[in-house]
């Protein structure tokens, strides 16, 4: 059993965080597993070193001891580069030279939802963005030296995945939600439409990133915030095109306040740092923390 907890240092860790660092330390734990820490700081633009010292700091602080050495998306570029140029090899990559402002006014923009995943109830996303504006402007602006971002052809994705995935399998993952929703889940793709899988700023996605992570790191087992449980639909397909081997997923409640609102890192007087300033002890921390499923029923 590998887990893994993978913040992004872009502000101060709160009960959220820490919650989720809990259900994959204590779920290898259980296993006599391994719990790995990796910093998700991909988008440079928003990620600062104070924060990753201030990931350490807190975890220590919480018990929540991780094994081995920590990785970091800003130190794998190569391994990104070499899964998108996989995948422009296999013409499923077109570059999309639109910005965010002339995208939303020609398509109905999508819903937001952490990393750009839809939302399921309301799927609508861009395909084919190339067909937008005429080839003689993409050439232009391509001339002119202006980056593109990489769009996912996803109807030639899935058509592509679907025919080479072993008979006997399907693009699904095991699920291990305490809820109706465990077991296994058909993927759904499409939902995302023509999605970004390099950005022209940081040349590489979050989506992409994180299953070559994965799969580096060996994770057997990917705990997170359901918030993120829509991309997983994303990520499988990914792990198909590009042969990676699939984690089962569990996809945890979050943490939410007095007004059931979840937990937001602009909140600095709820962040760790401020409760351990404030003169909380770390066990009084641990025991407000909604308790812990019982993982063991659900067949971990
Ligand atoms: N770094 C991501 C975040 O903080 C989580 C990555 C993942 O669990 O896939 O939202």
């Amino acid at each position: 059993m590998i887990t893994r907890f993978a913040p992004s240092p872009t502000g101060a860790l709160h009960l959220g965080h820490i919650y989720a660092a809990k259900v994959a330390h204590d779920i290898a734990k259980a296993h006599c597993g391994h719990f790995h820490l990796r910093i998700d700081d991909l988008d440079t633009t928003r990620c600062r070193p104070c924060f990753t010292d201030a990931i350490y700091n807190d975890l220590r602080w919480a018990g929540l001891n991780w094994h081995g050495t920590v990785s970091f998306q800003s130190e794998r570029h190569t391994h990104y580069a070499k899964a998108i140029s996989q995948l422009r090899d296999m013409d499923l990559l077109y570059p999309c030279y639109l910005t965010r402002r002339e995208l939303a006014s020609m398509t109905q923009a999508p819903h937001g939802t952490p990393h750009g995943a839809p939302d399921i109830a309301s799927p609508i996303v861009p395909i084919n963005t190339d067909r937008l504006i005429p080839d003689s402007e993409q050439k232009r602006r391509a001339a002119d030296g202006q980056q593109a971002a990489w769009r996912l052809r996803m109807d030639a994705a899935i058509k592509h995945a679907n025919a080479h995935i072993q008979t006997h399998s399907q693009l699904n993952w095991r699920e291990y939600a305490l809820s109706a929703d465990a077991g296994l889940k058909q993927a759904t793709p499409e939902i995302f439409g023509d999605v970004i899988i390099a950005r022209k700023d940081l040349g590489s996605s979050y989506h992409l990133a994180v299953v070559i992570d994965d799969m580096l790191d060996n994770v057997s087992l990917v705990t997170r915030g359901v918030d993120l449980q829509s991309s997983t639909h994303l990520h499988r397909l990914l792990q198909a095109l590009l042969g990676l081997p699939t984690p089962n997923y569990l996809h945890h409640p979050l943490v939410t306040d007095s007004c059931d609102k979840r937990l937001a890192k602009r909140d600095k007087a709820q962040s760790i740092a401020a409760l351990r300033n404030r003169g909380m002890s770390a066990d009084t921390m641990m025991s407000i923390l909604p308790a812990l499923p019982d993982y063991e029923s659900v067949g971990i």
